[in-house]
């Protein structure tokens, strides 16, 4: 009898002997070591843990989780790029999304090869289960990826929804929650053990601010992640990596990142809400704003043209420009910008 979850995978997946690598065969941290063509000379000289379990374990800390149920990738951009390779049969099968939202799900489709099916949200940027729901009866439907809060709308989807999802799509779930340190909904991790065909993604690149060390956090059942160190590159996070993530995981507080960003959020947005031109600024739940104005694209080359770079969003929601919340400092030059164009 498969497991659930096994069903869901590709049968060259469940079958595939996995790279063993000297690391793998002995994991011991003592001794003399003649077993992976290493340079004996050096600092780096040594190929980093495979699994990298100091830094599972402070993250299950820090999250209140179990260590053995943490994937770490080279930003949560390969957790995505796994998502589709162990579960998705290249020309065959397919994966799910709700529009707009992040880019790298449909390029990480294209790449393996797989159809993604693109629902538009609602009018309130909501999933819309009536869409949905004749597309559970899809057998080669595998995958469904719920960006929550959403890229670039900036809202969360509805809780309920998202249980809708989970409990009735008999295939995977993958949850986004890259902004989730920005809203005080409750992450899906703790709901892991509720349910088998969940994987929820986090990053160190927004709230912790650590964008530049490329390091990406699944969060899921022990028999998923399986299939994740099956298919992983052996030593996918550089031993430089996991130990500045590491050190700045065991020595900062995000808790005050955030709040910091959402008070300048809150200023941002008052300020916005001034400014002739600004037609629309929608309620966001991550670092950033959608806003809609006159003209987007007109407004980006204003800006560009000032050095200020916001993302023009007109392609996917009209009129539509996503702005990052900056520092107090860059905030007010843009609305300096903004003011100035008024009035010329
Ligand atoms: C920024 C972002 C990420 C982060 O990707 P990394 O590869 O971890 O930097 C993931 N998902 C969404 C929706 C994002 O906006």
């Amino acid at each position: 009898m498969k497991s659930k979850v096994q069903q869901f995978v590709r049968k060259n997946i469940q079958a595939l002997a996995p790279y063993s690598s000297a690391r793998d065969e002995y994991s011991g941290k003592e001794g003399i070591f003649l077993d992976a063509n290493e340079n004996p000379f050096g600092v780096y000289n040594r190929y980093p843990d495979p699994y990298q379990p100091a830094l599972k374990e402070k993250l299950a800390q820090i999250k209140n989780t179990s260590a053995d149920q943490i994937f770490i990738g080279n930003g949560s951009d390969e957790a995505i790029d796994l998502a589709f390779r162990i579960f998705c049969e290249p020309g065959q099968d397919k994966a799910l999304t709700f529009v707009p939202t992040y880019g790298m799900y449909e390029v990480s489709a294209n790449i393996n090869d797989v159809e993604l099916i693109k629902l538009p949200l609602n009018e309130e940027f909501q999933i819309d289960r009536n869409l949905l729901q004749p597309f559970f009866s899809d057998k080669n439907l595998k995958l469904i990826f719920i960006c929550s809060p959403n890229n670039p709308t900036g809202n969360l989807f509805r809780t309920d929804d998202i249980e809708f999802i989970l409990k009735n799509f008999n295939g995977i779930v993958l949850i986004d929650e890259a902004y989730i340190d920005f809203c005080d909904q409750p992450s899906f991790i703790q709901k892991i053990n509720e349910y088998p065909n969940l994987i929820v993604i986090q990053t160190l690149s927004k709230a912790w601010g650590l964008a530049g060390i490329r390091l990406g956090i699944g969060y899921m059942n022990q028999e998923i992640l399986s299939y994740f160190n099956r298919v992983k590159a052996p030593y996918n996070i550089s031993t430089v990596n996991q130990q500045t993530a590491l050190d700045i995981l065991s020595r900062e507080d995000y808790q005050q990142k955030v709040k910091d960003i959402l008070d300048e959020k809150e200023q941002l947005i008052q300020n916005l809400s001034d400014v002739k031109g600004i037609l629309t600024i929608y309620p966001s739940d991550a670092n950033f704003l959608l806003v809609e104005v006159e003209n987007a694209d007109e407004l980006y080359e204003k800006l560009i043209a000032r050095k200020i770079i916001i993302r023009n969003r007109n392609s996917v929601i009209k009129n539509c420009v996503r702005i990052s919340v900056g520092t107090s400092g860059e905030n007010q030059q843009l609305l300096n910008a903004l003011k100035e164009f008024n009035n010329d």
